[in-house]
């Protein structure tokens, strides 16, 4: 009997998979790639890795999907709307299980096992929005939530025996204190991204995946830059991001491409800054003030900033002095 399991190599989805291998389900462990997964800030690279790890310890199949593209239609406009931020989980689960359907099909599975709790997120995992997402996703009956499944009806793996209900659990709500005693018992000790997680439920970071959707400009490349920085819009047409240390202003440096401003400080430390879109000269001027607030200043409180043109090779430079708090306000996302 085979089955796919969404793993995001978190805590919950580890102990679904360990409970599902003890019924003797053969499992092919599935991630999706977004450009939102919060995990990769330590420094893995992506979800995927830590998935893949897990995958492994348990020595099962491992499939990655990169659903950026299409997780980027459905972020502009979610038939479900948004949650507390800019996360649209419903349609971001709905997205996920088709592709998953997809799946099963190719690789002969026939259920869906998720690591989802009855009540642990409040948009995605209360029984009605459950409902809904097995419903638009043509998957009614045919996923498996060990972690919760006595609390819900018996899916169709259950009805027909393949797997058996009284091995399952009942847990429910935000804590993960019984996930915890279950991962000691399992021998599970390495849970690096425990709670998962997407970028998208962060009210900073959602306020500048708004801004690029107001201005029609949410692609990979410009959420690749605002991850990278202090982000500033100037205009319909111009926005500015700064390196915040020196991982970042490595990452701006490679993500800048033709027709982008590049801003660094001459002779003293500060961030590189990374101008998009249509800069006059009174835009160039003020991109230098705000790479100047965040670089050292010489005893007149200014700094040279040095700005060229993607790929133009011909350095100019300002002196210039650091933008006010106030005015830099104005600007911030
Ligand atoms: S938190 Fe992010 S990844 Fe998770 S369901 Fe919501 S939108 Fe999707």
């Amino acid at each position: 009997m085979k089955a796919i399991i969404l793993l995001s190599g978190g805590l919950d989805s580890t102990i679904a998979a360990e409970l599902m291998d003890a019924q003797g389900i053969e499992l092919l462990a599935l991630n999706f790639k977004t450009p939102f997964c919060l995990c990769d800030r330590k420094g893995s690279g992506s979800c995927g890795n830590y998935a893949y790890k897990v995958a492994i310890q348990l020595g099962i199949e491992f499939r990655l999907i990169n659903a950026a593209d299409d997780f980027l239609e459905v972020l502009k406009k979610p038939k479900y709307g948004y949650g507390s931020n800019m996360n649209p989980c419903i349609d971001c689960r709905i997205l996920f299980f088709r592709k998953s359907k997809e799946l099963m099909r190719d690789v002969g599975a026939l259920f869906i096992i998720t690591g989802e709790v009855l009540g642990q997120r409040p948009m995605s995992q209360f029984k009605r929005q459950m409902d809904i997402i097995e419903k638009e996703a043509g998957l009614e009956g045919l996923v498996v939530r060990p972690l919760s499944a006595k609390l819900l009806p018996p899916t169709i793996p259950e009805k027909m025996g393949w797997i058996n209900r009284e091995r399952l659990l009942n847990i429910e709500g935000r804590s993960r204190r019984i996930q915890i005693a279950l991962a000691k018992e399992f021998g599970i000790n390495d849970y690096p991204c425990v709670a998962g997680g997407c970028l998208l439920t962060d009210a900073g970071f959602a306020r500048k995946v708004k801004d690029l959707i107001t201005h029609d400009e949410l692609n990979f490349s410009n959420i690749q830059l605002l991850k990278s920085g202090r982000y500033f819009r100037f205009s319909k047409e111009a926005k500015l991001v700064v390196g915040r240390n020196e991982k970042e202003n490595e990452s701006l440096a490679m993500l800048a491409r033709e027709g982008d401003f590049v801003f660094r400080p001459l002779h003293i430390q500060g961030p590189l800054g990374i101008g998009r879109g249509f800069f006059d000269p009174n835009l160039i001027n003020l991109s230098c003030k705000i790479v100047a607030r965040y670089s050292d200043h010489d005893d007149k409180n200014s700094a040279e900033i040095s700005y060229s043109m993607i790929p133009e090779t011909e350095e100019r430079s300002i002196i210039a002095s650091p933008l006010d708090e106030d005015e830099l306000k104005r600007f911030r996302v």
